[in-house]
């Protein structure tokens, strides 16, 4: 139901919904810096996004990326140095928190300790001077959706860190927001619980087919569970904003295909390139590698130029030395990590770089022992060495 709002010349005006042609969310070069002088931090530099309703973006990063200030700008915790914030078409720069109409959960619950779940869930509805004929069925709805629908009457203290956690979240729902923003709302759980409650988001997001999601997460399996797009974060900057899918398979960038399931980055040389693949000399091989389409405004393949193999470390096979095109390794180091045995190994014809190789099960090798090295065809896909971010 559209609000009436009087606009900014007094004017009755219908506050307007996110539709095919507005985006939900708009983060128009958004800059925040901390503090002045010597003591200022710049957390977002000249961040833009357009999140359509509906989507589900993860703001991925490093810790200190920017990502909680980026979230933070838009539910208005954050005042942004530049550039403006809109909802649904509507500028909210200058709004209070409390009036943007906004769901957000953090990674500390912080419910209320002294009230009720019932009541924590309401407090939202309450501000909003929902009738209370209202407000029991609707807490009573966001309970049974998160799967707390008995819980009513305890409080947080009588709850895990988990059930707390849903709390939140149907205190965030109740509302009704058109956004949902979530800053690393897993982290404080423990791995089993983490993996249920991802599968819940999954199901809540399907539950909540208009509402656009602003996740942010530095786990990468968190990002690629639930996104439909994700905005890679590092310094400040956005480096890189597509698909899960595209982001996964033709990384745009170096820092993207590392942080991103930690990617291998062999350096090579780009030989004869037709459509979207190209020759690629690797160390002491000629192989087949995948070239994408460079974005506009980024420089083509050009043969004889350097460029960077991405390959995973589950693409690549440990081989005899006799294996013909196999490339000569030397292990270095070898860790047990239960489904695989991780293998970092220094390729004889690119001694500096450190190759991890992931090898099923629990397999033992010896430091300083020689392997072949098979590499997948295609090969990888080419990365540019000039732009890492
Ligand atoms: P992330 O959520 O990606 O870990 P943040 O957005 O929290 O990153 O922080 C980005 C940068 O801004 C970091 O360098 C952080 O130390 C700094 N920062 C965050 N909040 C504040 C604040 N309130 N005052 C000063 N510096 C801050
Ligand atoms: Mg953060």
């Amino acid at each position: 139901m559209a609000q009436t709002r009087l606009g900014p010349l007094g004017r009755r005006t219908q506050t307007p919904r996110a539709d095919a042609t507005t985006p939900a969310i708009v983060f128009d070069r958004v800059g925040v810096t901390y503090g002045r002088g010597r003591k200022a931090t710049t957390a977002l530099v000249d961040f833009s996004l357009r999140v359509a309703g509906g989507e589900t973006i993860a703001l991925l990063g490093p810790s200190g990326s920017g990502k909680s200030t980026a979230l933070g700008a838009l539910a208005g915790f954050v005042r942004p140095t530049l550039g403006s914030v809109r909802l649904a078409g509507r500028d909210v720069t200058d709004l209070p928190p409390a009036r943007r109409g906004i769901g957000v959960v953090l990674q500390s619950y912080a419910l209320f300790p002294h009230m009720t779940v019932a009541d924590n869930v309401a407090f939202g509805l309450r501000a909003q001077r929902t009738t209370r004929r209202e407000i029991a069925p609707r807490v009573a709805e966001v309970l049974e959706m998160v799967g707390m629908g008995g819980f009513g009457s305890r409080l947080p203290r009588e709850l895990s860190g988990g059930q707390q956690q849903r709390v939140a979240i149907a205190r965030a729902l109740a509302i009704r927001p058109a956004v949902l923003l979530l800053d690393e709302p897993l982290a404080a759980l423990d791995a089993a619980l983490r993996q249920s409650m991802l599968t819940e988001l999954q199901r809540l997001k399907e539950a909540l087919p208009e509402t656009a999601m602003l996740y942010v997460t530095h786990d990468q399996s968190e990002a690629l569970a639930l996104a439909d797009r994700i905005v890679v974060m590092n310094n400040a900057r956005l480096v890189d904003v597509d698909t899960t899918e595209n982001l996964w398979k033709r990384p745009p960038s170096s820092f993207t295909a590392a942080f991103l399931g930690g990617a291998n980055l062999l350096p090579c040389t780009v030989g004869r390139v037709s459509g979207t693949s190209a020759l690629v000399s690797v160390g002491s091989r000629t192989v087949n590698a995948e070239a994408p389409y460079p974005e506009i405004g980024q420089p083509e393949w050009a043969p004889g130029s350097p460029a960077l193999l991405c390959v995973r470390p589950h693409a690549l096979h440990v081989v005899s030395t006799r294996e013909r095109n196999a490339l000569t390794a030397t292990v270095s180091a070898a860790v047990w990590r239960g489904a695989v045995t991780r293998l970092v190994l220094a390729l004889d014809s690119l001694p500096d770089v450190a190759v991890q190789v992931d090898v099923p099960g629990h397999t033992p090798f010896e430091h300083g022992s020689v392997v072949g090295l098979r590499l997948p065809e295609p090969a990888g896909v080419l990365v540019s060495s000039g732009h890492s971010a």
